[in-house]
């Protein structure tokens, strides 16, 4: 049996819509992304949402309005995508990195507060693996910190529909950015999107979302009239297309019974891997936790024979992720050792498909490769 690390769950309604922007004479960003954009913010109940096409454009686009940049620093945590320190070193600034909380797999708020300097201008909190990081929480300690001013800036990319004490992402910070990724819980194959509750924000964002150009695009070319534009601010290209933007409203419509379904999975999963030796990230009573990933930490030494017996069982794994600071970009820009709870996890961590429409026949799969796989560990492998 062969058991896919993702399958999307797109139907033929979502085909229909984009169907209907290929009949009309504009396929870049218009009509579709501004209902969506309406949409997306009602969800999450905040003031602005802006449909980007990636997360790493919006991220880009957000600490550009915010003004980050050279002799800057921003924390971000060792255990999380590169993504999520490459924005940082592509708008000039240095990306800090601070710990994981050994349990949770969450960014440490102690630890960031040992990190402040003078150069400190953001924090990116990752919501890694679905399960939030308590931003409230980060922001009460930065004030009693004394450092009111350091910006937060969410990484929801593994987190659109999950929430903390009813705290949706975007309601504790200056802007959170989601990724609709192919792997992702929302998807349209790339694209993302950006909250924030600030108009002023919104506002630059805007502008940095298009080169920096006064107008949006479709407003220049939507009243048949040609309107001269400004280039008012250094911007990037983030703007999502209407025709990647009409996959999003029937997901996001049904996100809240497609996450049902995942924490279905998660849970057998883990009642399933319970004693027999894989470490499995701890679950906060208070989160609605968004199960994008289904992560285990083999035992030492022994991943990548994990990594090759469920590959051959047929079954797709990834692994999420090493640590940023281990990769060969950031070795020598990060100081060594600083992060040892990233470090350890992510040596030893792999993410197991854990998807709304997994069967169960497919999971059944899956639990047996990698419960046999650990049997099996104790045996020598041959050379
Ligand atoms: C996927 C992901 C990103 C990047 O998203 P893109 O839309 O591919 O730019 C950033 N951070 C995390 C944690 C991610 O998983």
């Amino acid at each position: 049996m062969q058991v896919p690390f993702y399958r999307h769950a797109l139907s033929r309604a979502d085909a229909e819509r984009v169907a209907a922007v290929l009949d009309t004479p504009m396929l870049t960003s218009g009509p579709v992304g501004r209902e969506v954009e309406t949409q997306i913010a009602a969800y999450l109940g905040t003031s602005h949402a802006l449909l980007t096409n990636s997360w790493t454009n919006g991220a880009i686009a957000v600490l550009l309005a915010l003004g980050v940049g050279p002799g800057d620093d921003v924390i971000v945590p060792a255990m999380t995508f590169v993504a999520t320190a490459n924005v940082v070193a592509l708008v000039g600034a240095r990306p800090i990195f601070a710990d994981v909380d050994a349990d949770t797999l969450l960014l440490r708020t102690d630890d960031v507060l040992r990190r402040l300097t003078d150069r400190t201008r953001a924090v990116i909190p990752v919501h890694l693996y679905g399960q939030m990081v308590d931003v409230a929480g980060l922001r009460t300690a930065l004030a009693a910190a004394g450092r009111p001013d350091v910006r937060i800036v969410e990484d929801a990319a593994h987190c659109f529909e999950g929430s903390l004490d009813g705290h949706r992402p975007g309601h504790d910070s200056d802007a959170a950015v989601f990724s609709f990724y192919a792997t992702k819980n929302v998807t349209c194959g790339e694209g993302g999107a950006v909250v924030t509750r600030s108009a002023d924000l919104a506002d630059r964002i805007l502008h940095t979302r298009l080169h920096g150009m006064s107008a949006m695009a479709a407003d220049r070319l939507s009243t048949g009239r040609y309107r001269h534009w400004d280039m008012v601010t250094l911007g990037t290209k983030a703007n999502l297309a209407d025709v990647l933007a009409a996959l999003l409203p029937g997901q996001i419509a049904s996100v809240d019974r497609q996450r049902a379904r995942r924490a279905t999975v998660a849970q057998r999963y883990r009642d399933a891997f319970s004693g027999i030796g894989l470490r499995m990230p701890a679950w906060r009573r208070s989160v609605v936790h968004a199960h994008h990933l289904f992560p285990v930490h083999v035992p030492t030494g022994h991943r990548d024979g994990m990594l090759r017996r469920l590959a051959d069982a047929g079954v797709g794994v990834t692994v999420n992720y090493r640590s940023v600071p281990s990769t060969t970009f950031y070795r020598d820009r990060a100081p060594h050792g600083a992060t040892p709870v990233s470090d350890e996890w992510g040596a030893g961590t792999i993410s197991l498909p854990c998807f709304p429409d997994l069967t169960v026949a497919e999971q059944d799969h899956v639990i047996a490769a990698v419960t046999g796989a650990i049997h099996r560990l104790q045996v020598p492998e041959p050379v």
